[in-house]
């Protein structure tokens, strides 16, 4: 499946036109107030499994990660803050936290429905991302880019019949008028991704 699900209920403002401006991406990793949600192999990580929330954590614990490319989602613009996915499967566990021992399902079903439907979209954009680390066109290594919402081939146009058209991938995105629900179900709309 190429489909990511967006979900009806998401309360963050994608600022889709604004995932260009690195700058600008820089100056939200920079600020305080900005929040990430860190997850591994897909499951949020938590200081405690049984609390009905998300852990939003500062970004600067996680500094270290991002600079080591792993894969960092502008989510949204929600209360005034910037919020981030990232994929820390990689990363070193941070003292009390933990993966392993959450339930997803449970979690989406317990957390509000504008929680869940975010963090069923940093699931779906993670998992996207995991599955197409190579150039559909050539083969070659891609790179994460737009703010975590598409990949591109870093070869130039003229290396092994990668054209400049077929350079830069993106998830297609299915909308889903299940807000809260725990498992995307097949969506009747298709639509071109938001930019
Ligand atoms: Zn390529």
């Amino acid at each position: 499946m190429e489909e990511i699900y967006t979900f009806a209920g998401n309360p963050l403002d994608r600022v889709s036109q604004r995932r260009q401006d690195a700058g600008w991406i820089a100056s939200l990793l920079d600020d305080p107030e900005t929040r990430l949600l860190p997850l591994r192999e897909l499951k949020p990580l938590v200081r405690d499994s049984s609390a009905a929330e998300l852990d939003w954590r500062p970004v600067a614990p996680w500094r270290e990660a991002i600079d080591a490319g792993a894969a960092l989602i502008l989510l949204g613009i929600g209360d005034g803050r910037a919020h981030f996915a990232l994929d820390a499967s990689a990363a070193p566990a941070l003292a009390g936290t933990e993966a392993e021992t959450v339930d997803v399902r449970a979690l989406a079903a317990s957390i509000p429905g504008g929680e869940a439907a975010v963090l069923a979209e940093a699931r779906s954009l993670l998992d996207w991302h995991a599955r197409h680390g190579f150039c559909a066109q050539c083969g070659t290594a891609s790179v994460i880019d737009s703010a975590g919402w598409g990949r591109r081939c870093p070869t130039s146009t003229s290396r092994r019949g990668c054209s400049s058209a077929a350079r830069r991938f993106r998830p297609r995105s299915t909308a889903s008028t299940r807000g809260s629900s725990t498992r995307p179900r097949a969506a009747r709309t298709t639509r071109r991704p938001p930019r």
